[in-house]
């Protein structure tokens, strides 16, 4: 789909940078819509603990988006990362992580995993002492203890190979019980003549074999809960989504105003919806709520970084145990992060790869685009598209510890952003979910650098 990206409104203060002490008063305006996201999601989960007394199958899943199909079979989903996302967002996630390494897990493990193979310790040892299948039972205070369990696991995982050995790992632990299907989702190397986004022969010939693995899928869950498949409800899942996915893409394209009326800091708060909750009317009203709340903004002049002077993407998988905190530090400084490659490029970006007759093959296309599933010639071009759509005048690497897929291709997309549009760029490290290898005066420092940088570039510029 090409977005129709608005003009400009307004040219930014870019006088030179100010050291800012830790007592300045909190700079940046969050989107109010993506509350009701949150309470959703809320109520997603506080659902999901409850399938067991309620009869229903359970499936727990690790990488793509394949919840439409658990949606249309009936079944109640658990995302791996998502659970422990949600525990590290909340700052709960120690005890899992503490159940995770008395198992032998060891901290360098993606802490992902780490957090959900925890879970799965913590559940398991439910099942254990109650016999009941009810997990939450034992210790009815601990969040991370409270998924029920699975009965079986679905793995889809691309460009990442922690998430196949995650899920062998979890199969294990609860003592090889619980049958597991593998999606396969090849790599796209990019890397012929042809290839690009969305085009050349690799990417004509791929998802034709993901998607007939999608189907052996499907005939997995059948047989599993001895239901026949409801291909209708798949494709209303998919009308769903498109739809919440166009008002999303829209919503993100009038980010490309400065100073912005929402950054990404709003767009991660909104991956969960995007991401897992049921494909519905409601998941559609939300991101119209969102839209409607940027045009409001745009139109009162409100924007989501008091004095916007910088422009910057992030690219990194989001440091949950930090979002409001980030929120603030880049604010602190006048950025306005308005992009970032976990949120622009992940999550149903394509929709118009949507097809309501043959709903398969476009979810294969999107399990394959994964940013984490590209050869670099890939995933260049995708990195100066969006550094144009946003007018970026920086890029700050997360440089997330336990994420080696991420986190891989950094410094090479660093040195073509310079090489290619002069674009400043620096390294901070931290994690998904662990919170002990954030380093404040890493971004601190490095934060600072970069503006400097950027103000000197500047300053050239104008003589
Ligand atoms: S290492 Fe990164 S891509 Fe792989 S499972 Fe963990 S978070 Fe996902």
């Amino acid at each position: 789909m090409t977005l129709e990206l608005p003009p400009t409104r307004q040219s930014l203060d870019l006088s030179a940078t100010k050291f800012i002490t830790p007592e300045k008063p909190d700079k940046s305006n969050r989107l109010a819509s993506t509350k009701a996201g949150g309470k959703m999601v809320a109520q997603y989960w506080e659902n999901i603990f409850t399938a067991k007394e309620r009869g229903k199958h359970v499936v727990w899943y690790n990488g793509t988006a394949l919840n439409p199909i658990f949606q249309a079979a009936g079944l109640e989903w658990c995302h791996g990362e998502a659970f422990s996302a949600r525990l590290a967002a909340m700052h709960l996630e120690g005890p899992a992580q503490a159940a995770g390494e008395e198992y032998g897990y060891i901290g360098e493990l993606c802490s992902y995993a780490r957090t959900h193979l925890g879970c799965a310790v913590m559940t398991q040892k439910g099942i254990t002492e109650k016999q009941s299948g009810i997990v939450g039972m034992v210790d009815q205070d601990e969040l991370a203890a409270k998924l029920p369990s699975p009965d079986f696991f679905v793995n889809a995982y691309a460009g990442c190979s922690t998430g196949q050995q995650w899920d062998a790992m979890t199969y294990r632990v609860f003592g090889k019980e619980f049958p597991l299907f593998n999606v396969s989702l090849p790599m796209i190397w990019g890397n012929k003549k042809d290839s690009g986004y969305l085009r050349g022969s690799e990417w004509e010939k791929t998802p034709l074999y993901v998607e007939e693995q999608l189907k052996k899928l499907i005939e997995f869950i059948e047989y599993q809960t001895k239901t026949p498949f409801d291909w209708d409800a798949l494709s209303e899942n998919m009308y769903y989504i498109k739809k919440a996915s166009e008002l999303r893409l829209e919503a993100m394209a009038l980010c490309a105003a400065a100073p912005t009326p929402a950054t990404y800091w709003d767009w991660v708060a909104s991956i969960a919806p995007i991401n897992f909750l049921p494909a519905n009317q409601l998941l559609v009203d939300y991101f119209q709520g969102v839209k409607d709340e940027i045009e409001q903004r745009i139109r009162d002049n409100v924007s989501a970084v008091a004095n916007e002077r910088y422009r910057v993407y992030f690219d990194g998988i989001m440091n949950w145990n930090k979002l409001g905190f980030l929120t603030r530090k880049f604010a602190e400084y006048d950025v306005a992060v308005v992009a970032g490659r976990y949120t622009h490029d992940s999550f149903w970006q394509e929709p118009d790869l949507i097809d309501l007759d043959r709903p398969l093959l476009g979810m294969a296309q999107h399990y394959l685009i994964c940013p984490i599933n590209h050869g670099l010639k890939i995933m260049e071009e995708l990195l100066l598209k969006r550094c144009d759509e946003y007018g970026i005048d920086g890029i700050a690497f997360h440089s997330t510890r336990t994420c080696r897929a991420m986190t891989n291709p950094q410094h090479i997309l660093a040195r073509t952003a310079e090489r290619d549009r002069g674009i400043k760029s620096f390294f901070f490290e931290g994690d998904v979910a662990d919170a002990s290898f954030y380093k404040d005066e890493s971004l601190e420092s490095g934060l600072v650098a970069m503006l400097e940088s950027i103000d000197q570039q500047r300053s050239k510029a104008r003589v």
